[in-house]
């Protein structure tokens, strides 16, 4: 007989209604009732050796990257979520959920860690939209050296992340993402594959790593001048960085330097410009 998953929309009501759980906003719950929506946001995952989910919810799609991983570790923040996770997921021995704001986990000392057991790390959520960039963020900064990252944001961050250089888009966001990653727009998933259906669309985005190392750059520096150029977008780069240098002169002879005509907005500029402007400042 086939699975009843648990994104069918009356297998969610079911235990919902079980637990008396309303979702919390505080928490960003939107829960996925869309199984064709959920299964493919799986099947784009790279689910191999071990999938780090941040957000479980009732599991649904929990449950999908437990039938495709080896291992899926699950950070749920709301405790109120940890007895029904042992019950809807009790069929999967590879899940491990963990009572923790992923945003106090300890990724530099687990993800090596893990690796050496399960090979590949990579990391599949559709993200509490909240802290949809601290999230990033600290996955980028802590754990760069997973492969890939297939998340479920909200639709205009996640056009962002992907913009390329010229559009209306692309932004201190795009550059600080591209910057390690290649950043693909997947699919959009329209309101209605949730409960409660939030006001947007929402899209699911990939980033694969480019597997460059960027070992003379300070990330941290790197991503204030990005910043910085970024600072009134209707500028050019050189306004900007006359503002972020507080000198002209200096301004000038960076993009020189950098081979970028002042006359260019940030917008304009690749990541890889971007990285010799950085170059040219240091
Ligand atoms: N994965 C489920 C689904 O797709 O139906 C639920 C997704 S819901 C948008 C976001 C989930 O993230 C909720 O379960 C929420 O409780 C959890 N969450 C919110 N903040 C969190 C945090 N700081 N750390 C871990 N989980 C968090």
């Amino acid at each position: 007989m086939a699975k009843r998953w648990i994104s069918v929309p009356s297998r969610t009501k079911e235990i919902l209604e079980t637990y008396d759980l309303r979702a919390k906003k505080g928490f960003g719950q939107n829960f996925l009732v869309d199984p064709v929506i959920v299964q493919r946001c799986a099947d784009e995952a790279h689910c191999e050796g071990l999938v780090i989910e941040i957000g479980p919810g009732i599991g649904s799609l929990t449950e999908q990257l437990a039938e495709r991983a080896q291992k899926v570790i699950a950070y749920e923040v709301d405790e109120d979520l940890i007895p029904v996770l042992q019950d809807t997921l009790k069929d999967y021995d590879n899940v491990e959920v963990i009572l923790q704001d992923f945003l106090e986990a300890d990724l530099k000392t687990l993800v090596p860690e893990w690796q050496k057991q399960y090979g590949m790390v990579t990391v599949c959520a559709n993200l509490p939209y909240y802290i949809t960039t601290p999230v990033l963020f600290k996955i980028f900064e802590e754990a760069p050296q997973i492969p890939y990252i297939t998340v479920m944001v909200q639709k205009e961050v996640g056009e962002r992340f992907a913009a390329e250089p010229g559009s209306s888009q692309y932004s201190a966001l795009s550059v600080e993402g591209q910057y390690l990653y290649k950043v693909r727009k997947l699919f959009t998933v329209p309101g209605r594959s949730f409960n409660p259906s939030p006001n947007v669309d929402s899209v699911i985005i990939r980033f694969a790593a480019r597997g460059v190392s960027h070992e003379d750059i300070d990330t941290e520096e790197f991503f204030a001048l990005v910043r910085a150029c970024f600072k009134q977008r209707r500028k050019t780069v050189y306004n900007n960085l006359r503002e972020y240098t507080g000198n002209a002169a200096e301004a000038e002879e960076i993009l020189n330097r950098a081979g970028i005509p002042a006359s260019l907005r940030a917008q304009q500029l690749t990541v890889e410009q971007m990285i010799r402007i950085y170059e040219a400042v240091r």
